[in-house]
């Protein structure tokens, strides 16, 4: 199956807050993508694996993604070895995105940082026809475009997600486990707060004020980003 896009996170509540409107709207416009977890998100002070998986599911149908895979690596374990390289290469010659979404280089969880680079790695290295590895042939990414989570960056470009904020706020709200629920016998986390929500959706409204719309998402690319014509500048 050849999609679009592959958007990579470490957790899988990673992609819903980081590009998640991004995502409902390049499904709104027929461009079909797939989300990649890296962990099960089983070391999260709240939820569990089968818990978190479930809401992972609800969320990748909120949001109209064809695929959701889970690499299966341990949560708070997302080391850059030779073994989950390559599974992130395989996935990416799996699905033959032309652009892959991942975090941001620098950030305070050290699982982030490693999924960083080992999606930056693996753009290049599936491209190589001499690295044979699984069934699936040598595959580049056109794009890798980098999502902010925790640190901030100077944005290459922004997404305006004016059109998909409920959705992606649905699909944030999916990971029930993970954010604030009044009913819930967790331990309260940061996540957790009814201060984080309100955090989110001002910076959704912050970086869209930036950009000159109602609601973005800011992303960063080490390369340059060509226009082909103004039709869609807003
Ligand atoms: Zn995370």
């Amino acid at each position: 199956m050849k999609l679009f896009a592959l958007a990579f996170g470490a957790h899988p509540d990673d992609i819903e807050m980081s590009c998640g409107g991004t995502l409902s709207m390049l499904h709104r416009n027929g461009k079909p993508f797939g989300m990649v977890d890296f962990t099960r998100g089983e070391m999260g002070t709240r939820g569990n694996a089968a818990i978190r998986a479930r809401e992972a599911k609800e969320a990748a149908r909120i949001l109209g993604a064809e695929v959701r895979v889970n690499l299966g690596i341990s949560d708070s374990h997302i080391e850059l070895n030779r073994a989950n390289l390559i599974k992130v290469v395989e996935v990416i010659r799996k699905y033959q995105p032309e652009i892959v979404f991942a975090p941001y280089r620098e950030e305070r969880h050290p699982d982030h940082v490693h999924a960083h680079q080992l999606v930056s790695d693996a753009v290049f290295y599936s491209g190589l026809r001499k690295l044979k590895v699984g069934k699936f042939q040598a595959y580049r990414p056109k794009h890798a475009y980098y999502y902010m989570q925790h640190r901030t960056f100077e944005p290459s470009f922004y997404i305006d997600i004016s059109h998909d904020y409920d959705t992606k706020v649905a699909s944030i709200q999916a990971h029930k486990s993970q954010f604030f629920n009044p009913s819930s016998k967790d331990p309260q986390t940061m996540l957790s707060t009814p201060e984080f929500m309100e955090y989110l959706l001002g910076r959704m409204r912050y970086h869209g004020r930036v950009a000159g719309v109602r609601y973005a998402e800011p992303f960063w690319t080490p390369e340059p980003v060509a226009i082909m014509n103004f039709d869609s500048i807003v």
